[in-house]
């Protein structure tokens, strides 16, 4: 007999908690695990998974006492982190619901989907830049507000500059675009949008030398 014991749970949930660290940290799955030691008398216990609905017998019964519990009038304290993700999750529904109205706002077109903006791994300085691209409110670009200076215009097609203009128009940058990207065709929220693009922006912007001017 081996040292340990095998249990096989029929909720994926609780696999995944389980695999996630060693010792589980959700209060629930600390309860289980100190049960389920007293009753086995195995300090070693480990988890595979089965395939749900597959007529395993064990599995049918843990269905079966499963959902007679869900019939209970007895209450169950909720762990605040449950209470926690349920509320972020609901918080980010309304404030998503009430950022689809802000059709007119600059960064909607943007940004229409609610996401973290600013690359994890980056500096100071490159929160700042890509932050600034998302608004289109750069120095180069609008600087020239400030000073009553006329707008800044690409030398070469003698249009207007904008973020979007320099990130996905200019003609003349596709070469770059093409090399960096993979793709000359692409709108401008499918660039920002994605943090993980945010290293090949950087890189694109300071071959064109606006880096130090955004
Ligand atoms: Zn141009």
């Amino acid at each position: 007999m081996p040292p340990w014991k095998v249990i096989y749970p029929n909720v994926d949930f609780t696999l995944s908690c389980y695999s996630k660290a060693c010792t589980p940290s959700h209060p629930i799955l600390v309860d289980i695990t100190y049960a389920l030691a007293n009753h086995l008398k195995k300090k070693d216990i480990r988890f595979g998974w089965i395939p749900g609905h597959a007529r395993i017998t064990g599995n049918e019964l843990a269905d079966t006492a499963a959902r007679s519990a869900t019939g209970s009038s007895e209450r169950f304290p909720i762990p605040h982190s449950d209470l926690k993700a349920c509320f972020r999750q609901k918080l980010q529904s309304v404030w998503q619901s009430n950022w689809d109205q802000q059709t007119e706002n600059k960064l909607h077109s943007v940004m229409p989907v609610l996401a973290p903006t600013v690359p994890s791994s980056s500096n100071r300085r490159e929160q700042v830049i890509w932050t600034r691209l998302h608004l289109g409110h750069t120095r180069l670009t609008h600087s020239h507000l400030l000073f009553g200076e006329p707008p800044p215009y690409c030398e070469i097609c003698n249009v207007s500059l904008s973020v979007k203009y320099i990130l996905c128009v200019c003609p003349h940058s596709n070469h770059l675009r093409h090399r960096l990207f993979n793709s000359v065709d692409f709108i401008i929220s499918s660039i920002l949008n994605n943090s993980t693009n945010s290293s090949l922006v950087f890189k694109f912007i300071n071959i064109k030398g606006f880096i130090h001017h955004i």
